[in-house]
């Protein structure tokens, strides 16, 4: 029979935190309890990182009674440490709540931000191949070209391209208990699941293990600071993405789109799910959006032409740019160079500039993440 988030909440309340007898899910330490549908649940136990000793023990003790629930093929538990400003362990060791008073809140809809990083902005499309790694990997470097400190994380489980587009290979170092030093690549930080683990291996996937792997490259990578994280997301809309986008400290969102009617369909559930949970839309960008012949000059609209920026207005959200559709473009991706490094002051290059520097413009109205959180690991 298939495991309910009740079912685990109940199986949780048999775990006491303390000598009174408070049970888990009443401690308000528990943070969202993802349920997946092959069985696999995922939760934190927010603590401060002064009792990270004293509640190993009742995390393995709640691991091992979710384990024994029927119905549960795995488990990810594991303590959080977070500071800010609605959380419980800001500042001071989280209160258990007075009897018959509720719980504490729960946690923030955007989870805990990144120490040192100011902004992390996600680079989403409704669905695959519209050239988001592209687009995502340029930008970060043409915001780096406006002397911004940048970082890049290749979000895109199902298919990292960033080691490939920044032509990078090798691990990442170990430098302290379970944190990696980023990947360099022409003068930004980038992290990518591609340098972990095996090209197939996360092809099998689902929710919650995408949504953890993603959590601990958010959180334990010495991204060090930074003025921007720039997220090249999953493609498409389903259940990873959606996870993604709610418990990723977010300052907004960015949309690739080619100008094709059936692409501009997925691009609106792309905003559609950002706003459903609050994540500022930043901008919409037309990629692939005209074709100048190398040869005669000519401009060709292939995939029509206009559309992403139609469906912006239509949307109400801001229109970044386009990018046309080019050799140059393909080519130095493909090579690992990519255009705005190997090329910074040409045509392309400035495509990417000019997009980069609305999008810097956009987000500065939107709120940087919050104050440093504390991360204790179990
Ligand atoms: P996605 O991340 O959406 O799957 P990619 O960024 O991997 O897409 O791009 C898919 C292919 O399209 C790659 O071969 C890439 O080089 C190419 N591409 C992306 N944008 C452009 C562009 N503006 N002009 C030419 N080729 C592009």
């Amino acid at each position: 029979m298939a495991i309910t988030r009740d079912d685990v909440l109940k199986t949780l309340s048999t775990v006491t935190v303390d000598a009174g007898g408070t049970t888990l899910p009443a401690s308000g330490r528990l943070s969202q309890v993802v349920v997946d549908p092959n069985g696999r649940v995922m939760f934190s136990i927010l603590i401060d990182p002064s009792e990270a000793e004293r509640f190993e023990p009742i995390r393995r003790q709640a691991e091992g009674a979710i384990l024994a629930t029927p119905g549960v093929s795995g488990v990810f538990a594991s303590l959080t440490s977070e500071r800010g400003p609605n959380h419980p362990a800001q500042g001071q060791a989280p209160q258990p709540p007075a009897p018959g008073r509720p719980a504490a809140p729960p946690p923030p809809r955007t989870g805990p931000a990144l120490p040192g990083v100011r902004h992390i902005v996600a680079v989403a499309s409704g669905k695959g191949g519209v050239g988001k790694s592209t687009t995502a990997c340029n930008l970060a470097l043409a915001l780096a070209a406006q002397g911004l400190k940048v970082g890049l994380l290749d979000a895109d489980i199902y298919g990292p391209s960033v080691p490939k587009l920044f032509g990078l290979s090798g691990k990442p170092r170990v430098i302290e208990e379970r944190m990696l030093a980023p990947m360099e690549g022409y003068g930004i930080k980038v992290m990518s699941i591609g340098f972990l683990i095996e090209a197939e291996t996360a092809m099998i996937w689902r929710g919650p293990m995408v949504q953890s792997a993603i959590t601990q490259m958010l959180r334990e990578v010495a991204w060090g600071d930074l003025d921007i994280l720039v997220v090249d997301m999953p493609p498409g809309t389903g259940d990873a993405q959606l996870t993604m986008a709610q418990a990723t400290p977010l300052s907004g969102a960015v949309i690739v789109s080619t100008p094709q009617d059936l692409a501009l369909i997925d691009a609106r559930r792309g905003v559609t799910m950002f706003r459903k949970v609050s994540v500022p839309i930043l901008g919409v960008i037309e990629n692939m959006a005209t074709f100048v012949c190398p040869n005669c000059g000519h401009a060709s609209h292939i995939f029509g032409h206009g559309g992403a920026r139609d469906e912006a207005a239509r949307l109400d959200v801001p229109f970044l740019g386009e990018i046309p559709l080019n050799m140059t473009i393909r080519e130095s991706s493909d090579a690992g160079r990519p255009v705005v490094a190997v090329d910074p002051d040409g045509p392309q290059a400035k495509v990417y500039r000019d997009i980069a520097a609305k999008l810097w413009t956009n987000l500065n109205g939107a709120p940087a993440t919050r104050a440093a959180p504390r991360i204790v690991f179990e």
